[in-house]
């Protein structure tokens, strides 16, 4: 069953690789065996139980707080045609009737379940007579009384555990705290054995702090390159989160308030607009958040000061979920900290000692120099392996703050200059990063010299630069915000003055090289026109079923849809996140989206070579199938005819799916070799020695008389006795 746990990733959630620790623990409840897993927001817990659920013949329990999250789940799942319900008090009679008949019947993979409902009579006497092989706490520092998240029904999860002794037990939480994780193994007679923790390095979030001067500007400046996407803003009270909230409307923002004050209804209808993408920002104490679920949330901005580094994580850990680029950016004021500190000292005793060591520590985050993964990991009791991450304010602060911008600010004037200096600059903006946009070719602005020579640089970048230049006097700005030229930028189009500038403290908007730092070459060059198409299309196709986007594919589907520009709908199985049902559901639509774009834009050329990625793909699926047919019997050689290749390919597809974690038909390796034991025996003497990559070596030790070929047969064989 191991084995299918790949074929199940890619066939269904139509992704290549596992994250870190997925694998095991899938392995580990496979084989019945209970785990704690401790794994970060956005590391990937679903699929630790949603795999084994597949594989399994009877049902997996998923024991879940939030109804929403519930909700959310079920959905997800829905979308890849698998079956999985819930039971909880928000569905109507029919609904809860109709689920149950599911479970009953064995036709439900997953139960989702809400803890008062398992508990209830009848629920326990609908499980008592079906098969359960997996029990899955999810949310499982709702059992501790030290977590900040309660729940007196958790408790009663260990004596419901024992109900099922033929199910393995998995609990899964993102809390890093060791006194929750040790509370949880206790209730749930856990051993260390048991446990799996991730690192909570979350090496996709930016960490930026930024001195709070002019909040409300420095907000607007931070959203101003951001119009399409997803973010939350987290402010301390409930009455700044109406203003902010109303200022940022009034700037023509798609933004809802989210708090306490609100009645629940419309704190409801808020949160399901942003999730599905209705509504791009949530200004929001901390009330929101537990049960967010999207994965494309790609900002997360403190207003105000959190109330210590653990709400901090947990609130940056709801951007980027989905593994891509997101900012974090935090406004920091000596002002709130006196607040804090204010608070803190009417607190009494033990109460007030704990507030201020935890002001310490965040403080302690604030205030490095230093990489901010130093402070933020020691904090949760990790170290950071590296003295830099590259991914934070600190390590790419230039000293003093100084750039030299005079290459790009000459581009950018001589390109004003030659449009005529009656263009804004969006427009001029555009022609530099080499746009084919409408209204850049009703110019025919695409035959400008200036015309994509500066695709170096991200708009927001770009635009930057122009604020800068306008405050320097170099450029100015006109009716209808026409750029123009100032007599003082003559120096720098003639190419004998520089021009320096100052990024303070208080900027929000990120540098050049903070922008440039992205994942992967698809995020840096994937068409963003495309990209807003494709989003169109999803948005389209959600709100036609009624579900949230992010449900139909992630972002990183489209970016590289994007990047690689497929034609050809089989194509699409080698991208991120296309299983076989989605492929079957939404492949031809969004092909569609990208052939019309190609055409209109004229796109003959793909970024990336799909007929690449779709080969590398491939190559994934056949060295399992080429695993599996020789655990199932099948010799090498017979596999090499039936593929059409040489011996030597099919031991290298051994060898990656040994390396996958699968084990190995041992005599059918040795079966392959013609050597004679006592060869045999050498070869392993020089691999004891050496280890088993060192070919060349044994080769030569052995006189060049034992070709490759049979080297590398027992180079198989070693490895996989070794894996035994
Ligand atoms: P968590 O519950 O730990 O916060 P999720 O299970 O919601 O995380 O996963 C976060 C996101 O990562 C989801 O969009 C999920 O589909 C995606 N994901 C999970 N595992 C993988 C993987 N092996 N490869 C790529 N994406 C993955
Ligand atoms: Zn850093």
């Amino acid at each position: 069953m191991i084995e299918q746990s790949k074929e199940v990733l890619k066939n269904t959630f139509g992704y290549d690789n596992f994250r870190p620790l997925q694998q095991e623990v899938i392995n580990q409840v496979l084989q019945k065996n209970d785990a704690l897993v401790i794994m970060p927001t956005g590391g990937g817990k679903s699929i630790c139980y949603q795999i084994p659920a597949l594989l399994f013949d009877g049902l997996t329990i998923v024991v879940s707080p939030l109804i929403s999250l519930m909700k959310d789940q079920v959905e997800q799942l829905r979308q890849l045609d698998v079956n999985a319900v819930h039971l909880n008090s928000s569905l109507s009679p029919e609904a809860y009737g109709y689920n149950v008949r599911q479970v009953k019947k064995g036709k439900a993979k997953l139960l989702y379940v809400a803890p008062e409902t398992l508990m209830m009579d009848r629920t326990q006497e609908m499980l008592s007579k079906i098969k359960v092989d997996c029990f899955t706490i999810d949310e499982a520092h709702c059992i501790s009384e030290w977590g900040h998240d309660f729940r007196p029904e958790y408790r009663q999860l260990a004596e419901v555990k024992n109900q099922f002794p033929d199910a393995a037990c998995l609990a899964l939480t993102a809390t890093a705290t060791p006194r929750v994780r040790e509370d949880i193994k206790k209730t749930l007679e856990l051993s260390d054995t048991e446990e799996f923790i991730a690192s909570f390095d979350r090496d996709n979030l930016f960490l930026k702090v930024a001195d709070k001067e002019d909040p409300l500007n420095q907000v607007l400046d931070f959203l101003y390159t951001r119009k399409n996407q997803s973010g939350i803003i987290y402010c301390l009270s409930r009455r700044q989160v109406d203003e902010l909230a109303f200022e940022l409307e009034q700037e023509g923002y798609s933004v809802k308030p989210y708090h306490a004050g609100l009645s629940s209804r419309q704190r409801a209808i808020n949160q399901r607009e942003f999730i599905r993408d209705d509504v791009s920002i949530i200004v929001a104490t901390i009330a929101f958040g537990m049960g967010i679920n999207k994965p494309n949330v790609r900002f997360v901005m403190h207003y105000d000061m959190p109330q210590n580094i653990e709400s901090y994580y947990q609130q940056i850990g709801r951007a980027g979920r989905d593994g891509l680029r997101s900012d974090c950016v935090l406004l920091f004021s000596y002002s709130d900290t006196q607040k804090v500190k204010y608070f803190i000292s009417k607190k009494e005793g033990n109460e007030q000692k704990v507030a201020e060591k935890h002001l310490d520590a965040l403080l302690k985050f604030l205030e490095t120099r230093e990489c901010r993964r130093i402070p933020l990991m020691s904090y949760f009791g990790e170290k950071y392996p590296n003295e830099e991450c590259g991914m934070c304010d600190n390590c790419l602060s230039v000293d003093d703050n100084v750039e030299d911008f005079t290459i790009q600010a000459k581009k950018m004037l001589a390109c004003v200059k030659e449009a005529g200096e009656s263009w804004g600059k969006t427009h001029i903006i555009n022609v530099l990063r080499g746009s084919k946009a409408q209204k850049v070719l009703e110019n025919e602005h695409e035959k400008l010299e200036s015309h994509g020579s500066g695709k170096e640089w991200a708009k927001g970048q770009w635009d930057q630069l122009i604020r800068m230049l306008i405050r320097q006097d170099y450029l100015s700005k006109g009716e209808h915000g026409v750029l123009q030229i100032e007599q003082k930028a003559e120096g720098i189009l003639k190419g004998n003055e520089n021009i320096f500038g100052t990024l303070d403290r208080t900027s929000t908007t990120m540098t050049t090289e903070e922008e440039s730092r992205v994942g992967s070459e698809v995020e840096a060059n994937y068409d963003e026109g495309l990209f807003e198409e494709l989003r169109k299309k999803r948005k389209e196709i959600a709100d036609e079923k009624g579900i949230p986007p992010y449900t139909i594919f992630p972002d990183t589907t489209l970016l590289e849809m994007a990047y690689y520009y497929p034609k050809e709908k089989e194509h699409l199985i080698a991208l991120y996140g296309v299983g076989k049902v989605k492929l079957k559901k939404y492949g031809a639509l969004f092909i569609g989206v990208i052939k019309n774009y190609t055409r209109e834009h004229s796109i003959k050329e793909n970024k990336g070579s799909i007929e690449e990625k779709v080969k590398e793909h491939a190559e994934i699926e056949t060295y399992i199938q080429v695993g599996k047919a020789f655990n199932d019997g099948q010799s090498i050689e017979h596999l090499s005819e039936e593929h059409g290749v040489k011996d030597v390919t099919i031991l290298k597809h051994l060898k990656d799916y040994l390396q996958d974690g699968h084990e190995l038909r041992i005599e059918g390796i040795t079966e392959a070799s013609s050597l004679s034991l006592r060869q045999q025996d050498e070869v392993t003497k020089i691999y004891d020695e050496k280890g088993p990559k060192m070919l060349k070596v044994a080769y030569d030790r052995l006189n060049k008389k034992i070709g490759y070929d049979q080297l590398r047969i027992m180079q198989l064989y070693y490895m996989a006795s070794q894996e035994k």
